[in-house]
């Protein structure tokens, strides 16, 4: 932990990294320049900061910021406007669709960087105000099996435990979770756990990662069997005479038939390991483990949740804690790692487009009383489409107009590249962003809306473990850039709904969004922040931590949920699910032989528009790489170094060979994070599958049908630039910040005099020249 300069300005705030939401200290010195520490006193890191939160100071630049409102010519060139001219080119145009082809025509692609109160504004527009649902995220992407998950055992979407359960815990299962570089604060508290009080880690993943390397034990799974082993588990406890019998009969439902069907695909350790590719020895130990030990959490992420059985796999987990009732207790319970800073707010609002607001769905009563709350003039009844069936909607042209707010999705959807290339066929295409250029930007765009960064920012996130915190602005306001609630609301009135949008601040929003929690409540509903309906604005500015529910009237506390049954269903039973049979949706074949896993690396975040511009962050894996398994890089013929084609149905990337004696045989891993504005050809969302969870709509992101061939290049080398520049066409590269600019590594078939002739023109251009080295051969540069 630094220590704070003693006489700096400082402010609180959170984070905009991951879910476990840490808090973090900004101190701002009189230039304006602003150092990042963890904040001692946030009790999600007492002030730990994993690398991505310590690199936040390098990361505020304002270098590629978008500043001021722009406007698509007929040329395709983009040209500065007024804020006037582009809030009304929006509101006209959305106002000409609706009119036109109904509310359906119109969606918004939201963000769980965005803050509640702007996720609570746009999610009131368009559901209250344009009168469709047609409102999901990049949430959808991330864990929304984990919403549908807990929608069915729970009856709400409710984490039941909290942090300190992994500090109480006697055994922590991790399946699909590489919590040591993607919850990195969390995995901290783990492994303390397991030094300080012996507690044991369990890792369930294809890949050997490395949480993996810090287990007790390690279940090397077959990809997609998640549910196998859970049924497995669930059969042992019942044959063991492990389970909780008076839970179950006095606060569950569905415990036969969901047992039944467990039996049906794995009901013992043999059966189980053919199942899931796993040795006998290491299940039978698995499941002692379980039983045997009272106090057990289960966490679980995007393994489980980016699965086209994603919902079924999360209940499969639960109906395990629900058998034992192991929940809502100190050191046990089912546990959803967030992977977003406001995934969590964004539910609570309704930000997905099977919810309506408040963890309010789509019944009658529930649209009656969020209409009569907003005074409501066009109000949405059902679900709208979710991600990817979204811009589905797009390729077919049924949706017209489209509101992308603080993400990429031409990089992060599945089949990124056909997706992006529908983009061009939208009427209307708004995009809220703070980078004056991305591949969704650059995918044609016709208003560009400058949006304030973290930092410059105001408002409430919520994490993991339902804890509401503050994010506050440290930076001034950049150019014209202005928060997201603005712009929504600014939208809105010119649409004609000025007095349901008449907000002045965050503050305004945040006690709405609040009382809505509280509306005709009474115990009926989980999300409760009532007590805070009525903060002034003087208590908002200086609002700590506090962890949801918080009833009007009633103590706060840190309330673990389902010890005693009292679930959200309408008898007040929790649910077992009886899971489907697990089966990858895709099968692999001679053209196709390998299944590609795509995830994160340790310090980049999303598409790298605020992480990439670290040079320390950029030192951990400076290019995209594909992680292969020796037998598997012989028999394609890739060394370890070299590059390599990896296809799918979808499209390509070439990417550096990594061998890895730890990624599983027959499966390859490569990272999310580079786009086109970081390399040349490296998009991995555009290789990955669309095939979704019939739940969650969740895409099944891990386990797409691919191969791997080798890719030759004569030369490789590395620049180092001050300033962004082009490459000769057909040159591979991957661009990386180091101190000072940028370090371009690049391999070519193009013969050297080309590249010492771009060198010898920048260095007439310029005398901030670049420096080129290039080598024969296509080793690591
Ligand atoms: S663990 Fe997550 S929230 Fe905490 S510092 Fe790291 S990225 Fe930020």
């Amino acid at each position: 932990m630094n220590a704070l300069p003693p006489q700096a300005h400082t402010v609180r705030s959170t984070c905009p990294y991951c879910g476990v939401g840490c808090g973090i200290v900004a101190s701002v010195d009189r230039q304006g320049a602003a150092t990042i520490f963890g904040d001692p006193a946030h009790p999600a890191n007492f002030g730990r900061l994993c690398s991505k939160g310590s690199a936040l100071g390098e990361t505020l630049s304002l270098d590629q910021r978008l500043l001021h409102p722009m406007l698509r010519q007929p040329d395709g060139s983009l040209l500065r406007a007024d804020w006037n001219a582009a809030l009304s080119k929006v509101a006209d145009g959305l106002r000409t669709i609706l009119d036109r082809d109904g509310p359906n025509a119109i969606a918004f692609y939201l963000s769980g960087q965005l803050l509640t109160e702007d996720y609570y504004v746009a999610n009131k527009l368009m559901k209250g105000f344009l009168g469709s649902s047609n409102v999901d995220t990049n949430s959808g992407l991330c864990m929304a099996s984990s919403v549908a998950g807990h929608r069915r055992a729970f009856g709400a979407d409710i984490v039941p435990g909290i942090y300190r359960d992994f500090d109480e815990a006697d055994l922590i299962v991790l399946v699909g979770s590489n919590a040591a570089w993607c919850h990195p604060i969390l995995h901290q508290r783990m492994i303390a756990a397991r030094n300080e009080r012996g507690a044991r880690l369990v890792v369930i993943d294809p890949r050997r990662t490395a949480t993996a390397e810090a287990a007790d034990l390690f279940l090397p799974i077959a990809p997609g069997t998640d549910t196998a082993l859970f049924c497995g588990l669930l059969a042992h406890l019942a044959d063991t005479r492990a389970l909780d019998t008076r839970y179950i009969a006095q606060h569950t439902a569905g415990f036969e038939e969901a047992l039944a069907r467990s039996r049906a695909v794995a009901d013992d350790a043999t059966t189980t390991a053919r199942a899931t590719g796993l040795e006998v020895s290491d299940i039978v130990r698995f499941f002692d483990l379980f039983r045997q030990t009272e106090r057990v959490v289960t966490c679980y992420s995007q393994g489980v949740n980016q699965s086209a059985q994603g919902t079924d796999k999360v209940n499969a987990i639960i109906n395990v804690h629900l058998a034992t009732g192991r929940i809502g207790r100190p050191g046990v319970g089912p546990f959803s790692l967030t992977g977003q800073p406001n995934a969590m707010g964004g539910r609570e609002v309704g930000g997905l487009a099977n919810q309506l607001a408040a963890h309010m769905g789509f019944s009658a009563a529930d649209v009656d009383r969020v209409r009569r709350f907003w005074n409501a003039l066009r109000m949405a009844t059902r679900e709208g489409l979710k991600a990817v069936d979204m811009f589905e909607a797009i390729e077919r042209g049924t949706i017209k107009a489209l509101w992308v707010m603080a993400t990429n999705p031409a990089v992060s959807l599945p089949r990124a590249g056909a997706f992006r290339g529908a983009l061009s066929k939208l009427e209307l295409f708004m995009v809220s962003e703070t980078m004056l250029r991305n591949d969704t930007v650059e995918a044609g765009a016709h208003v560009l809306l400058p949006a304030a960064a973290w930092g410059e920012k105001d408002g409430t996130v919520t994490n993991s473990e339902r804890r509401v915190s503050r994010q506050r602005a440290f930076l001034p306001l950049p150019g014209e850039a202005q928060p997201d609630w603005w712009i929504v609301s600014e939208v809105a009135q010119r649409l004609g709904f000025a007095q349901a949008f008449a907000y002045r601040t965050p503050a305004d929003i945040f006690r709405e969004h609040s009382a809505l929690s509280a509306f005709e409540n009474e115990g009926h509903r989980d999300f409760d922040l009532g007590g805070l309906a009525d903060i002034a604005d003087a208590d908002y500015e200086r609002l700590n931590t506090v962890m949801w529910p918080l009833q009007a009237g009633a103590e706060w506390s840190e309330k673990r949920f389902f010890a005693a049954g009292g679930f959200f269903t309408s008898d007040r039973r929790g649910r077992f699910v009886a899971p489907e049979f697990p089966h990858l949706r895709a099968a692999t074949s001679d053209a196709f032989p390998l299944r590609l896993n795509t995830g994160r690396l340790r310090d980049q975040w999303h598409t790298m528009t605020r992480t990439g511009r670290s040079p320390r962050l950029g030192a951990h894996s400076p290019e995209p790489q594909v992680d292969i398994h020796p037998d598997d890089a012989a028999a394609a013929g890739v060394a370890d170094g070299g590059f390599a084609r990896v296809a799918t149905q979808h499209g390509s990337a070439v990417l550096r060979v990594c061998i890895r004696p730890g990624q599983q045989r027959g499966s390859i891993f490569a990272p999310i994070h580079w786009s086109d504005a970081t390399v040349s050809d490296a998009r991995v969302g555009a290789l990955a599958m669309a095939e979704t969870d019939p739940f969650s709509g969740q895409p099944e992101l891990k386990a797409t049908p691919a191969r791997v061939e080798p890719v030759e290049f004569d030369y490789c080398g590395f620049a180092l630039t001050c300033e962004l520049i082009a490459l000769p066409p057909g040159t591979w590269f991957a661009r990386v910040a180091v101190a000072g600019g940028y370090g371009v590594l690049f391999a070519t078939n193009a013969l050297p005099t080309r590249w010492h002739g771009l060198a010898e023109k920048l260095i007439a251009d310029d005398t901030s020249a670049p420096n080129i080295s290039i080598c024969r051969g296509a080793s690591s540069a």
